[in-house]
């Protein structure tokens, strides 16, 4: 009979100071359920270095009650990482001990598979393991209906089905395109083309968000060749998640990648959502201010639908403010709205940053623009997001009108 499960792609890591229920548990990992990698750690520090060189995990399967370092600091220390993955207890551990355990590991905010007690059976395992996907649509309150399952976008990374779109920036003077904004989209095998908003949620709650960050880049400094190749030095603007800025490798990532491809610092934006943003965050200041030393432009999206919005100004080094579209769309209608705007842009241009209206999307918003004092322009009415050909096609026919 054809298996309904499919764990070919899951990384895992089975944690159990006894030898041989842990050797166990991986074979049955790895022969009967054909999982990709299984790691095995006999106490916690291994389990850790492992988490370190080994990345991504997406399961890790731990056992409560071991000498030394036991399960429950286990998931503190899996907190303080930051881990992103699934969390499954295996215990023989009474059931009121299990559900402490449960409890804790959803306070600290960790994916929690459930628990299964031992001895452990096959059919125990696939069902745990079942939960992976599962649990990243309920664990989400903001995961949109028909998020993809998990093996559906890992295997989007590895067989290349995700597309890098481009949308122009348009200086709002001269007319001229100033760059464009990479967006990302899945070429689903049997769904068609597929939007950002049923799968980014979803790869931010797992460590595949790196994955995806670096395979746009990467496609990203592959059509900055080509369109230089054709006569346009575009900057081009990349949507980073606020999580990946605890990534204090992410800077020289970035400038090795471009440096290697010669491609000038400046021309490459990183477009951080407003909300998620963490004032507090050593990690992200470190990131953010390296970053922008070394020349890459920074830019806050979405402004305005934050809290606290001009303390982030404040204390991080932006160089563009990109006003949130639901303002603009309202701006012709609502008072409020439309204030909103012009207080933004004049605080922007006090503190030195350009800004940036998106969501132009009709004629009325373009003529507005103009009074309302923005640097750049981006939406619909110019043009949508468009596939890389696309866009040569598109920037030879703006630019025949415009000059
Ligand atoms: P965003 O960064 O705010 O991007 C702008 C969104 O508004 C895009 O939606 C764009 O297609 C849409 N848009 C552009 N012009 C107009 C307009 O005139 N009217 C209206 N109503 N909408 C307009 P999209 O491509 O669906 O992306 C949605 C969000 O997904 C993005 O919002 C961004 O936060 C996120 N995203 C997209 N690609 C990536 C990525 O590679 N990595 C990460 N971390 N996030 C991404
Ligand atoms: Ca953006
Ligand atoms: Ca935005």
């Amino acid at each position: 009979m054809k298996p309904t499960y499919d764990f070919s792609w899951m990384c895992c890591l089975v944690i159990d100071d006894s030898h041989s229920v842990s050797n166990y548990l991986a074979a049955i990992l790895r022969n009967s359920l054909n999982l990709k990698e299984v790691y095995v750690a006999y106490n916690v520090n291994d389990a850790l270095a492992i988490i370190d060189s080994h990345s991504p995990i997406h399961t890790v399967l731990c056992d409560l009650n071991m000498d030394q370092v036991d399960g429950l600091e286990m998931i503190r220390l899996l907190r303080e990482k930051g881990f992103k993955g699934y969390f499954g207890i295996i215990s023989s551990m009474a059931s009121k001990v299990i559900n402490s355990a449960e409890q804790l590991t959803k306070a600290h905010n960790i994916n929690l598979l459930g628990s299964i007690a031992k001895p452990v059976s096959e059919e125990s395992l696939i069902k745990l393991l079942s939960g992976v996907g599962e649990k990243t649509k309920q664990t989400s309150s903001t995961t949109k209906v028909g998020s993809l399952k998990i093996y559906e976008l890992i295997r989007g990374i590895e067989k290349h089905q995700f597309e890098v779109f481009y949308q122009p920036k348009i200086d709002s003077l001269s007319r001229q395109v100033v760059g464009v904004e990479a967006l990302t989209r899945l070429n689903h095998p049997r769904q068609g083309l597929i939007f950002p908003d049923r799968f980014i949620d979803a790869m931010e709650k797992t460590t595949l968000i790196n994955d995806l960050t670096k395979y746009v880049l990467n496609n990203v400094v592959k059509d900055w060749l080509e369109f230089n190749k054709n006569g346009y030095q575009l900057n081009i603007a990349v949507n980073i998640s606020p999580g990946e800025l605890s990534n204090l490798d992410l800077p020289d990532y970035i400038c090795n990648l471009l440096s290697d491809n010669h491609i000038p610092t400046h021309l490459l934006t990183l477009e951080i959502t407003e909300s998620a943003l963490d004032i507090n965050s050593p990690e992200a200041l470190e990131v953010l201010n390296r970053l922008s030393m070394r020349g890459v432009k920074l830019s806050i999206d979405d402004f305005g639908t934050g809290h606290s919005s001009l303390e982030r100004l404040r204390v991080y080094p932006f160089d563009e403010l990109k006003i949130d579209k639901s303002f603009m769309l309202n701006s012709s209608k609502s008072d409020n709205d439309r204030s909103i705007v012009e207080s933004s842009v004049l605080l922007a241009k006090r503190l030195g940053l350009k800004v940036v209206f998106e969501g132009v999307e009709s004629s009325d918003l373009y003529q507005m623009t103009g009074n309302l004092g923005g640097d750049i322009i981006q939406g619909y009415y110019m043009s949508k997001p468009m596939h890389k050909n696309d866009l040569l096609t598109w920037l030879k026919k703006w630019k025949a009108m415009n000059s």
